[in-house]
């Protein structure tokens, strides 16, 4: 599509490699699209993190052609939180400490933006375009279904007594799938909590913005986005226009992968024989956990690429604020057990911390991903036709990892959710078996695999997707044009 004059869009990203990720995409997205378009990525962050170029690195993004990448100063909140602040709340308390720099940082724009689009924990900036006079979107780096329950919580806030855990019956959401209490999103689990009205608020300022966009696409989740656009429940609360314009992920570098030792490992192995484990950028396990884990892998017989994260007992997302960090190759046999890493060296690669995610995930050899089923892992995994050991520990992550298992075939689960009992084992041996195996590990990968076309037709010229996003450049237009 072409626009007269050069249209400028502002994103902003929320703290953390989970969010910054997907709104690059959403920048290439948009460069790709649109001619005579410029986009300025406002990158979040504290000072507890590694910097901006840090974590962009660990992306394997150096510099995005035609996208101009601002890191915000990194902003203290050491003075605003506890040890049990959790990981949502200081998000928002970071994005918070960031509005003045936002606004100074646009005002001082010679070319100031023409909209500005914020991710799903940056709708406190919504304001600042109203300032400025600018549409304003909203950029959901999750999925439909997700967003029915963030718009919902709202009336679920009035009508249930007592913690959402402990119910008994399935939340109802008009129009939607149902959501069983046990797989409700973290900042749900304790209604006391600070996060939980993080999240009751941000549910309600998704209507603050002219619209609503998601990192989901039409065919993948038909009920969900209707009931967002057309239930009269649903859309009453969020009121304002929804766009599914995904999947927006991260291709694979068409150079592979540049960690030579884990290249020249999986090009001896075979075509999907390889299990790829990880947990997302801020997944951690307990120490017992990691001992059943790795005997579990080790029983199974199978081959596989472990990336190694320390134990933390009691969190699930230890990792987050340390996020883009490479670990030394130390690092990963410490917490193991005895003997461990010369037991496995044929047949397991372990890669402390980070692996390159993508190019692994692409390379011939492996066929099933172990994951926490965060939704850019998710993406990344439909993309590349691999199938699914969905452990969910944070976040939406068991939302996720419900729609994967029990609606669309692509993933197996624990019986019971991890984090709330150790997973043994015996359990993960077979679910690695069974994933990695000729009967439903066939049948799983036939299945991602037409989620991988449908998703790739979606974004193709004229279809779902595309559509979309076009729909969001020309409201920006329209509405720049009124102003
Ligand atoms: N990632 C990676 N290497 C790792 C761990 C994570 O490249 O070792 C990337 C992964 O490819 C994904 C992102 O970090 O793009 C994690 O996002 P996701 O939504 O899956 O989970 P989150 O980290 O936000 O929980």
């Amino acid at each position: 599509m072409s626009n007269s004059r050069e249209l400028h869009v502002a994103i902003l990203a929320s703290p953390g490699i989970g969010h910054l990720n997907p709104v690059l995409r959403l920048g290439r997205r948009l460069t790709t699209l649109v001619n005579n378009i410029k986009v300025t990525i406002l990158v979040v962050s504290s000072t507890m993190s590694p910097p901006t170029s840090t974590l962009l690195q660990s992306l394997g993004v150096e510099k995005e052609a035609e996208i101009e990448i601002i890191g915000l100063p990194p902003v203290d909140i050491s003075h605003l939180i506890t040890p049990t602040t959790q990981v949502v709340t200081q998000i928002c308390m970071i994005n918070r400490e960031a509005l003045p720099a936002v606004k100074s940082t646009i005002a001082a724009m010679n070319n100031r933006p023409d909209a500005l689009i914020v991710d799903l924990f940056g709708t406190e900036a919504i304001p600042i375009a109203k300032e400025f006079n600018i549409p304003k979107y909203v950029f959901i780096t999750t999925n439909a279904w997700n967003t029915t329950l963030w718009v919902y919580v709202q009336v679920l806030d009035k009508q249930v007594q007592g913690q959402y855990l402990d119910q008994e019956e399935p939340f109802e959401i008009p129009g939607c799938k149902p959501v069983r209490p046990e797989i409700v999103v973290d900042p749900m689990w304790d209604r006391e909590d600070q996060r939980y009205f993080e999240y009751l608020r941000v549910g309600m300022e998704l209507s603050l913005s002219d619209g609503v966009m998601i990192n989901t696409w039409e065919e993948l989740e038909p009920v969900s986005i209707r009931a967002l656009r057309q239930n009269e429940v649903l859309h009453g609360i969020l009121k304002v226009p929804v766009y599914p314009i995904g999947p927006l992920s991260r291709p694979a570098e068409p150079s592979g992968l540049k960690d030579e030792e884990v290249r020249k490992w999986l090009d001896k192995q075979q075509a999907d024989s390889v299990l790829y484990v990880s947990f997302g950028s801020g997944g951690t396990l307990s120490a017992e956990q990691i001992i059943e884990l790795a005997w579990g892998l080790e029983l199974s017989n199978q081959k596989f690429i472990w990336v190694v994260r320390p134990p933390i007992d009691g969190s699930f997302d230890g990792a987050f604020f340390s996020v883009g960090e490479t670990g030394s190759s130390n690092d990963g046999p410490r917490f193991l057990p005895p003997g461990y890493t010369s037991r496995v060296q044929e047949r397991g690669l372990l890669l402390p911390i980070w692996g390159q995610q993508v190019e692994i995930l692409n390379h011939k050899s492996v066929g099933g991903f172990m994951s926490h089923c965060g939704w850019n892992s998710t993406l990344e995994t439909i993309a590349a036709g691999v199938p699914i050991i969905g452990w969910p520990l944070y976040a939406e992550q068991a939302l996720n990892a419900t729609m994967l298992s029990q609606e669309l075939g692509v993933a197996i689960c624990p019986d019971v959710l991890p984090g709330r009992t150790i997973v043994l084992r015996q359990e993960i041996a077979i679910m690695v078996r069974r994933v990695m195996g000729e009967k439903d590990g066939k049948i799983m990968r036939e299945k991602i695999r037409m989620l991988q076309e449908s998703g790739k037709n979606a974004l193709s010229e004229g279809a779902s997707s595309y559509n979309s996003m076009i729909e969001v450049v020309r409201d920006i237009e329209l509405r720049l044009s009124e102003s």
